[in-house]
């Protein structure tokens, strides 16, 4: 297996799970992170980088090494993303735009760099990690809400776009799973409302990423990851 993956937020939760999944595949995988040495650490034998996704020149330059030391980039994922949960009337305008910045328009960079490569060798497959809350809406998380639905509307319209160049992006929206990002959570309260009766491990959610990765003939798809959470929200 000689093909590269770059997974943008590889260092820690659902990237970090993906990494280790598609290491055990063979991939050559490049971890990318703002913090280097957390990424250095999970990317084990492989390449770690730091970047900002918010920062187009930042991710701009992360492709080009990237590409320097791997060669060029097959596959993409976006795990990278942050919450700042709070009602809209107590949400500060900073946290609205660095929520909208790092989730959706991180993504929109990252693609946009792959493209070049991507479109040169006519192929190329990209999973963006959104949300469940971007298709239904959860009160609390209006604008990580509105950055996760804008993401599948960006996604769609990339697939759009670039299919004919044999280049796939889908989605993979989770539920709530066991990372960083909800360990403030109280499990014990929000069970109840999954029908599955948990929350997600990062491996699930991997294995759907990796599935979307892998699928030579599903574009524009949301792969909802949710323990049945849709059904009920
Ligand atoms: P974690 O907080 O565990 O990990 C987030 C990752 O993103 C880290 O590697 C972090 O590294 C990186 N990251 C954050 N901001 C930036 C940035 N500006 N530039 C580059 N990297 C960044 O989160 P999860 O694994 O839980 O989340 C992964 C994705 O899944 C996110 O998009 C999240 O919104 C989504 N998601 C998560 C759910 C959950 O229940 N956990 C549910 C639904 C969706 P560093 O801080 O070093 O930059």
């Amino acid at each position: 297996m000689n093909k590269v993956c770059a997974i943008f937020g590889g260092s820690r939760g659902i990237g970090r799970a993906v990494a280790q999944l598609m290491a055990q595949k063979g991939y050559r995988l490049a971890i990318v992170a703002r913090n280097l040495e957390v990424a250095k650490a999970a990317a084990g034998n492989h390449l770690a980088f730091s970047c900002d996704v918010a920062k187009e020149h930042d991710v701009q330059n992360t492709f080009e090494e990237i590409e320097k030391h791997l060669g060029q980039v097959n596959f993409l994922v976006n795990a990278a993303g942050i919450n700042r949960d709070s009602l809209l009337i107590r949400t500060k305008t900073e946290d609205m735009v660095s929520q909208l910045h790092t989730n959706l328009l991180g993504s929109m960079l990252t693609c946009k760099a792959a493209m070049r490569t991507m479109i040169q060798q006519q192929g190329g497959s990209i999973v963006n990690v959104g949300s469940i809350t971007g298709l239904k809406g959860n009160s609390g998380q209006s604008a990580y809400s509105a950055s996760k639905g804008g993401l599948v509307g960006f996604s769609r319209a990339l697939a759009k776009e670039v299919a004919k160049k044999k280049i796939r992006v889908n989605v993979v929206a989770p539920g709530f799973v066991h990372t960083d990002m909800t360990k403030d959570l109280k499990e014990e309260h929000l069970k109840n409302s999954i029908p599955l009766g948990r929350f997600g491990e990062t491996i699930e959610v991997a294995h759907a990423i990796l599935f979307l990765l892998e699928s030579p003939y599903i574009t524009g798809h949301v792969l909802v990851v949710d323990g049945g959470l849709q059904l009920v929200m």
